[in-house]
């Protein structure tokens, strides 16, 4: 058996589409024209083809797209400053600071100064404690994307056993919760736990977040489970040239699982549709529409 390959390219493309008409309709019926803010300080390149993706993916949602590039030396008060500028502009509904930042910035205190309505990134704890606490919350994109892909395979979670391996703020600990909120039984697994292949193996849906390359093997899989591959490691190929791997030994797992995702082509491409789904969800809810569907 050949596990059935999950397209998050054409499922991230559908869930654009989506968010699109859905901007469509607010501006119509309500003459509101989402906006997200993104704050890129310092010139690191694989940052700035993430701002440079989202900013074009807003775009052509119909979004207004508002960009904020800072040296890499720009003092935490002047970063603090536009923050707070930001949280007052009524054009701007999501506020994105990209990370990592430079050394010399406090990520806790800018993440902090971000106002919770407009953290669509979900990462103030503001919202991380809403979401754990099972309320309504922006919760972060990458995990989004896991519980979307999941779900075109798996109609209901409710029941299923899941394992997310990798615990950090961004990945792992919400996507936790999300799994939580679907009714998941779920394992969290990190740097210290024990027999990492026994767990694994009871799971019908496995999460891999962890940043280490093709590190979950085939044989820790359970035959027919759903594997999700968070993973995006860059390593050394033929000619001087880098190809990207998850954390997840693709060709073995395709030969067990039932579904995967695969690097790239997977979760990447969830991560900026969400981002978009997240600033349509704070437009609404600051202008005191209804979450849209
Ligand atoms: P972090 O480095 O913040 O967290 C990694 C987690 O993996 C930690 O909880 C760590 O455990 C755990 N871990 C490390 N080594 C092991 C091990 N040997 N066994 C079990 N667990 C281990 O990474 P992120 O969560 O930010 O990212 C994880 C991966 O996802 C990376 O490859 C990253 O590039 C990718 N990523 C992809 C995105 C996308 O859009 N597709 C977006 C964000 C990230 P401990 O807590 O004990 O240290």
């Amino acid at each position: 058996m050949t596990a059935r390959i999950i397209d998050g390219k054409l499922i991230a493309s559908e869930l654009r589409a989506r968010v699109a008409a859905e901007v469509v309709r607010v501006k119509r019926e309500n003459g509101l024209t989402p906006g997200l803010a993104v704050v890129l300080v310092g010139s690191d390149p694989a940052s700035q083809v993430y701002v440079r993706s989202k900013h074009k993916q807003t775009q052509e949602a119909g979004m207004a797209s508002f960009e904020h590039v800072l040296p890499a030396d720009v003092a935490q008060d002047d970063l603090l400053a536009l923050i707070a500028k930001l949280n007052r502009d009524p054009a701007v509904h999501g506020i994105l600071v990209q990370l990592p930042l430079p050394k010399s910035l406090h990520t806790e205190t800018i993440i902090n100064a971000i106002d919770p309505a407009k953290d669509v990134d979900g990462l103030h704890p503001s919202n991380a404690g809403r979401l754990a606490g099972g309320f309504a919350a922006l919760s972060p994109c990458t995990p989004l994307g896991c519980i979307i892909l999941t779900k075109s395979v798996h109609a209901s979670l409710a029941g299923l056993n899941a394992i997310v391996i990798g615990r950090s703020n961004l990945v792992g600990r919400p996507l936790v919760q999300l799994l939580l909120n679907e009714n998941a039984t779920v394992t969290i697994a990190h740097s210290r736990s024990r027999d990492l292949p026994k767990l694994c193996a009871r799971a019908d849906l496995v999460y891999a977040a962890v940043g280490k390359p093709e590190m979950v093997r085939g044989d820790w899989i359970k035959p027919g489970a759903t594997v999700i591959d968070v993973g995006i490691n860059r390593l050394p190929a033929l000619e001087g040239k880098t190809r990207l791997v998850g954390d997840v030994a693709f060709a073995e797992a395709l030969a067990v699982a039932g579904a995967i995702t695969p690097v790239p082509g997977g979760v990447g491409q969830m991560t900026v549709a969400c981002l978009l789904v997240n600033t349509l969800r704070a437009a609404c809810a600051i202008h005191g529409l209804p979450a849209p569907a």
